[in-house]
């Protein structure tokens, strides 16, 4: 069996194909897996890098401890011990050059509390009254999909949705709020809006709920909220790869074609190896998958672009010099502030464990702004951009002891109206085509780490179904042999 890609997706399934235990289904008695990774490390997007004491996340900094797939991997790779939760977190929002605190009690956005919502000065008087008519209204029949800003905005009127759900929504799905897929993205919605006929009500029940789930749960692995661990969600990555057998996954090993050879297929890596296997995990973005099965066929959107570059400038301060005047532990920064950056967390607040005491650190989301890799500017004016940025927001001066740039090439995906749609159809063709080859990862259903761990463990207990179903032993012996 072969996995190609070594991110969270493709290392979640090289994990439960290997402890069918854990993936609760599935036989997996002897089979042997490799992960063809093409980078130097496995990780994908997730990477932790060191610098000067500091922890410097250059993907994720957290996840959401949800779903059985994430939780029973974590507490598999001894990582439960080493969950951290943030301080605390609130967050202001950079609005026509004043800094404005994001309302306590909203769920993704949405008001769930009455006070907070009635101070706030994101949503003007005549936004708030507008918004009550979502307890009234009846919504139209969804006949498919739609864009969660056109939902919300029938729902809850423009100024909410303006004004606090979209500087939430867009930073998390790094993409516009009116052309994101409702279903792809937001099902929560949806299922509240049905629950509770009213957002609003569904949202102070979801919050309540959230709230009592809270008690004195002893499972680390339970807690709600965002985590990381101590020394940086590489861990998580780590953990993985330390619970396959050695030289399962191979790295600097970019496939270039998967190629059908009998009841096997060959897997070709640059440089001219190549691999048999009865069943290939391709947890690689949708447009590398397409170009390795070469498939003339569109893939729909899916297909055709990468997710968007995503760029971090991390700068490091002392913090004496920023902490009097840093609000919360961070704020977002919609496009119409005219700023490079979208968004920036004061880590050092937030986490307790990225930077030793008096080191601030400021992560810092730079807008992407689909320059592509030959006009963007170097490293040290996104850099310097950043820092001026921040010194517009925070109205002070920033002098930065050091920084750090990185970018993620793969960044987080988007998923546009009708997303559902194109990965059925991806898979449909692909399933037809090309038996026992399973598409997962973040192109598909679901850009966080636990959507890409539980995607990781479906496909791997699919490829097991697929390879126990009745009759291929059979076709193996009489297929003919392969040249590698
Ligand atoms: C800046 C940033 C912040 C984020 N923040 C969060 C967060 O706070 N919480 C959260 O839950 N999620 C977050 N995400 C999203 C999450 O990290 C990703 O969606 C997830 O890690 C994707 O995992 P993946 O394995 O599907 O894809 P990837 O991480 O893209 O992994 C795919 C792997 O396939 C390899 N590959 C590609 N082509 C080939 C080939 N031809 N042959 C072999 N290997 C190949 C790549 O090198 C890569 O390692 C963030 C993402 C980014 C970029």
């Amino acid at each position: 069996m072969v996995v190609v890609g070594g991110g969270a997706t493709g290392l979640a399934a090289a994990f439960y194909l290997q402890h069918p235990d854990a993936a609760a289904s599935g036989r997996a008695d002897g089979l042997r897996v490799t992960v063809l990774e093409a980078a130097a490390h496995p990780g994908g997007s997730v990477q932790t890098l060191e610098r000067r004491g500091c922890v410097i996340e250059a993907g994720p900094d957290s996840l959401l401890l949800r779903g059985e797939a994430l939780r029973s991997l974590v507490r598999a790779t001894d990582l439960a011990g080493r969950i951290v939760a943030p301080r605390s977190l609130s967050t202001y929002v950079y609005r026509s050059g004043k800094l404005h605190r994001f309302p306590a009690g909203t769920v993704l956005g949405v008001p769930a509390r009455v006070l907070p919502f009635l101070r706030t000065r994101l949503v003007s008087p005549a936004g708030k009254l507008r918004a009550l008519w979502d307890f009234l209204r009846r919504d139209v029949q969804m006949t498919g999909d739609e864009a969660v800003g056109t939902f919300l905005r029938r729902r809850l009127g423009d100024a909410v949705v303006d004004g606090l759900v979209a500087p939430l929504l867009e930073e998390i799905h790094n993409g516009d709020i009116d052309r994101m897929s409702l279903l792809a993205t937001s099902p929560f919605f949806l299922k509240v809006r049905g629950a509770h006929r009213s957002l609003l009500f569904g949202a102070r029940a979801t919050l309540a709920a959230r709230l009592g789930a809270g008690g004195a749960d002893e499972d680390a692995t339970r807690r709600a909220g965002p985590v990381s661990f101590a020394a940086g969600m590489q861990s998580l990555i780590e953990g993985i790869v330390a619970q396959l057998p050695s030289g399962t996954v191979h790295t600097h090993a970019a496939v270039q074609a998967i190629t059908r050879c009998g009841d096997q297929y060959q897997v070709t890596v640059a440089g001219g190896a190549a691999i048999h296997a009865d069943a290939v995990i391709l947890a690689v973005p949708a447009p590398g998958a397409r170009a390795i099965l070469g498939l003339a066929e569109d893939f729909g959107p899916l297909g055709q672009a990468s997710p968007r570059h995503t760029t971090l400038v991390t700068l490091g301060l002392r913090t004496d010099e920023i902490d009097p005047w840093l609000p919360g532990t961070g704020v977002l920064v919609p496009p119409t502030s005219g700023c490079t950056l979208s968004a920036c967390s004061w880590s050092h607040l937030k986490w307790p464990h990225v930077a030793p005491p008096g080191q601030a650190l400021l992560r810092c989301y730079v807008r992407d702004t689909d320059e592509g890799p030959t006009l963007r500017p170097p490293d040290d004016v996104i850099a310097e951009r950043a820092r001026q940025d921040l010194e517009r927001i925070l109205g002070i001066r920033v002098n930065p002891e050091f920084h750090v740039v990185t970018h993620c090439a793969r960044g987080i995906s988007s998923y546009a109206v009708g997303h559902l749609a194109d990965v059925r159809q991806a898979r449909s063709l692909v399933a037809a085509r090309y038996p026992r080859v399973v598409l997962a990862g973040a192109s598909y259903a679901g850009v966080a780490i636990p959507d890409c761990v539980e995607q990781g463990r479906t496909a791997a207990r699919q490829a097991i179904a697929e390879l126990e179903s009745p009759g291929l032993a059979a076709r193996h012996a009489a297929a003919g042999a392969c040249v590698a």
